[in-house]
Order: C-alpha cells, then sequence, then structure tokens
C-alpha cells in the first residue's frame, strides 16, 4: 500500500510539474505575442508651419481657449474622429485630412474669431476634439496606451502634409459612412468644388453605420413637423401625404421632400427627423412611417468608413486621399 501511495504522490508532482512548465511557457508565449504588437513610436517633432504653428481651441462647454501646438492639437482630433482600430493608413489619412481643415479654418474661416479662436471641438461646427486624458479613460485600460500611440503616429508619420487645390488647402469635408457612393458638395451644400465630386467605395456595408431604420408613428410626425413649421398641416386620407419628390442623380440621396403641406430639403428631414443621412427610401405601414436609411453624415469628402476598407483592400494613406478628393495635391507644407 505504501508503495502505491508514494507512487500516487510520485504521479501528482510529475503532473504538477508539467502543469506548471505548461503555464510558464504560455505565458511566455502570451507576453512575447504582447511585445511583438508593441508599436514602436514615430517621435513628435516640432514643424514650421509658418503662421499656423498653434492652434487656438475654443472648448465650446466651458467657453475656454486653449493654444495647442498644431500636430498635438490633431492627436485630439483624430482620436475623437476615427475609431483607433481603424487600419493605420486610414488614421494616417484622417490626420492629413483633419491638418488640412485646420489649416483652413485658420486661414480662410474666422467664425470663432469673436471668442478668440480659431476653432471649436464640436463635430457639429467645426471638427470633434478630445484630450488625452478623456480619451483614454474610455478605452478598456490595457489596451488603451497602445491605441494612443497608434494615434501619435499617425499624426506624427505624417507630419507637415497637408492637401491643396490650386496650391491652397482645400476644403476638407468628411463624413462617418457614404452608404457606398459620396456625394458632390455641389448637390448638398450647393457650393461646386471639382475636389468634391462623388466616387464609390466598395466595403462600407461591413460597418454598422451603414444601414439605419427610423420608425415614426403618424402622430410623431406632426408633433416633429409641427415644432420646424408652426402652419404645418397633414391629411393622411389624402394620397401623397408623404412623397419623395427628387433625389440627387449622382448618390440617389433626398434633395426634396414633401411631408403635408411642406415640400423640405433632404437635409432639413434628416434633422427634423433624426435620420443619419439624405440617402433614404420611405415605406408607409398602418399608423407609421419607415426610414431606411444607408450611410451616416453629409456623404461629402472622405468617408471614413470607406478609407478603413480602402487600407484594408490594400491603398496607402495618399492614394485614399486621391479616391475621395479629386486632381489634389498632397505636400509637405
Ligand atoms: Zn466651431
Amino acid at each position: 500500500m505504501k508503495k502505491i501511495k508514494k507512487f500516487i504522490v510520485y504521479i501528482i508532482f510529475i503532473y504538477l510539474f508539467v502543469r506548471l512548465f505548461q503555464i510558464g511557457f504560455t505565458s511566455k508565449i502570451i507576453s512575447t505575442f504582447a511585445e511583438d504588437t508593441q508599436l514602436e513610436k514615430v517621435p513628435y517633432q516640432e514643424f514650421d508651419y509658418g503662421q499656423f504653428q498653434t492652434v487656438k481651441l475654443l472648448h465650446t462647454e466651458t467657453g475656454e481657449v486653449e493654444v495647442l501646438p498644431l500636430d498635438i492639437y490633431l492627436y485630439g482630433v483624430v482620436s475623437a474622429e476615427m475609431p483607433a482600430n481603424f487600419e493605420m493608413e486610414a488614421l494616417k489619412a484622417q490626420a492629413i485630412v483633419a491638418r488640412t481643415y485646420t489649416i483652413y479654418q485658420m486661414a480662410n474661416n474666422h467664425k470663432h474669431q469673436e471668442q478668440g479662436a480659431d476653432i471649436c471641438d464640436s463635430p457639429l461646427c467645426c471638427q470633434a476634439w478630445i484630450s488625452k486624458e478623456n480619451r483614454i479613460a474610455r478605452w478598456e485600460k490595457e489596451e488603451a496606451e497602445q491605441k494612443w500611440t497608434k494615434i501619435e503616429n499617425s499624426v506624427n508619420a505624417t507630419i507637415g502634409k497637408i492637401i491643396l487645390y490650386e496650391n491652397q488647402p482645400i476644403k476638407a469635408f468628411f463624413h462617418s459612412n457614404s452608404g457606398g457612393i459620396t456625394e458632390s458638395s455641389l448637390n448638398v451644400w450647393g457650393g461646386d468644388y471639382s475636389y468634391l465630386q462623388s466616387v464609390q467605395t466598395v466595403g462600407e456595408e461591413n460597418y454598422d453605420s451603414y444601414e439605419s431604420e427610423v420608425k415614426i408613428s403618424k402622430d410623431e410626425l406632426i408633433v416633429k413637423m409641427k415644432e420646424k413649421f408652426e402652419d404645418f398641416e397633414i391629411n393622411f386620407e389624402q394620397e401623397d401625404w408623404i412623397k419623395i419628390v427628387e433625389k440627387t442623380d449622382t448618390s440617389s440621396r433626398v434633395n426634396k421632400i414633401q411631408i403635408g403641406n411642406k415640400v423640405i430639403t433632404g437635409n432639413e428631414a434628416r434633422s427634423i427627423l433624426g435620420l443619419k443621412s439624405t440617402k433614404f427610401e420611405i415605406k408607409v405601414d398602418k399608423d407609421d412611417i419607415y426610414f431606411y436609411v444607408l450611410g451616416y453624415g453629409h456623404g461629402v469628402g472622405m468617408s471614413q468608413c470607406g478609407s478603413d476598407s480602402l487600407a484594408k483592400q490594400g491603398m496607402n494613406c495618399e492614394e485614399i486621399i486621391h479616391h475621395y478628393y479629386q486632381n489634389v495635391e498632397i505636400v509637405s507644407y
């Protein structure tokens, strides 16, 4: 019996030894893997942007104005505007686009001059910005540092680069998802810029923002329309109480829609009804109206999901930019 016990203890001992060795080995593999995926940091450098060295950033919540070096400011823009898990070439394209947008605003558009600022941190007005501290706090702890390094790298690797058309910084508009095809600026805001034409992108359907559905009851429709138009009237017994009147010939976005006694623009409908874009179709049910929407945002310029998709297909940041902005040059400013 004693011998058997000894044997069992011996077997258990061997088993534990092997397990310990395995665990040690596995964790070593994991830690080696983590080291391999550690991003090498692209160092930050000062760059001579001439008269645009620093950005006076208006914090819309507090009204404070913060002065930041241009590229440091862009860390906060890229990290607020694009998911850090997007491809590096997409993030680099976003960095170049955001830098161009910023310099354009500083050179031409002084909408925050009265507040003593060049640009604000609201995506509804200028472009989004988030502080490093707030950004890091919203990421999972174990990947936060890696993600921030990736954002910094995308900006540092494109230092000095901006997009020009006829030697001037372009209006570098961008949006989340074009729904498969972007729209010309002429069809959205009326300004015709030859570098903001309609282009198709394959692969945007793989992102959550590609498709959405909004259901609004007839009662809600009345409330929403009356908030905007006091004299709004509608008769649901009549034929065509809601009807798309006109679409753009380029990307099938709604130009004009009739609702009751009002004919409004697609942009107005988007804002009144809370739709993600003006690229939508309507279906009417007994008590409800369904809006089937493609894409997210105004649809002009670079699509962020599209640029990630193009990067996955092998395009670099400059090729992505040339896809979305026609006949432009990317230069070191
Ligand atoms: Zn603004």
